[in-house]
């Protein structure tokens, strides 16, 4: 499985990417993940990205191609990958053209993850990650269930919110998108490899869309 998931922040990508992950064996390949583990660790590349991540921008291109071309070198991606958040624009998906026609192993499809703005919206302003765990929950849709957590994990939930949640970020991240992202889905349509998938569902039925989509012809978007 060699696939890009493609949708606005909020449409569910990272939560579909680890349903795949589970499913299929191959690795989720998150530029979103790979950039904030290495602002974490204060690296030159996480020093030079993050004042763009915190005001919604997008990090340079020649940063995020070097980081994806040393990810699709590790030995885990021989066999598949799932990419959640790259490409992000037309010169990031025409590298990746390139970078999988070296290799042999182009793309075998691009999943839409089509939402509303109004619910992207929601599902970013009410998004929660628990400290200790990881796990990502929603004030609005699905706050933590205390005992639960405990149970499952052995800690209460301590959620926090991701700098680039707050509602002053999110609409310049949703502009982001929809000026430089939002023209892949033209880019996949001509390539023929764009299908769509309605992502205003419960979790496991817009897995089961995708798993659909998968396997599916393509299909030509707005
Ligand atoms: P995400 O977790 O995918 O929403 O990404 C969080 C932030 O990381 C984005 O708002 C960008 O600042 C940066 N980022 C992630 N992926 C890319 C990419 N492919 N190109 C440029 N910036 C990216």
């Amino acid at each position: 499985m060699r696939i890009v998931l493609l949708g606005a922040p909020g449409s569910g990508k990272g939560t579909q990417a680890q349903l795949l992950v589970k499913a299929y064996g191959v690795p989720q390949i998150s530029t979103g993940d790979l950039l904030r583990e290495a602002v974490s660790r204060g690296t030159p590349l996480g020093l030079r990205a993050k004042s763009a991540m915190d005001s919604g921008k997008l990090v340079d291109d020649a940063t995020v191609l070097g980081m994806i071309r040393e990810r699709l070198a590790q030995a885990d991606a021989a066999k598949g990958f799932i990419l959640d958040g790259f490409p992000r624009n037309i010169a990031q998906a025409e590298a990746l053209e390139t970078l999988l026609a070296g290799l042999g192993k182009p793309l075998e499809a691009v999943v839409l993850l089509n939402l509303d703005l109004g619910i992207l919206f929601k599902r970013l302003t009410g998004r929660r990650i628990c400290q200790t765990c990881g796990q990502v929950f929603n004030i609005f849709t699905s706050p933590p269930d205390t005992a639960a957590h405990r149970q499952k994990c052995g800690h209460e939930p301590v959620l926090i919110q991701r700098p680039d949640d707050k509602e002053e970020v999110i609409g310049k991240r949703l502009e982001v998108y929809d000026a430089q992202t939002k023209p892949l889905i033209k880019y996949y349509t001509a390539a023929k490899l764009l299908r769509v998938v309605d992502a205003d569902a419960e979790m496991g039925v817009v897995f089961k869309s995708i798993q659909d989509a998968v396997r599916a012809a393509p299909v030509n978007a707005a």
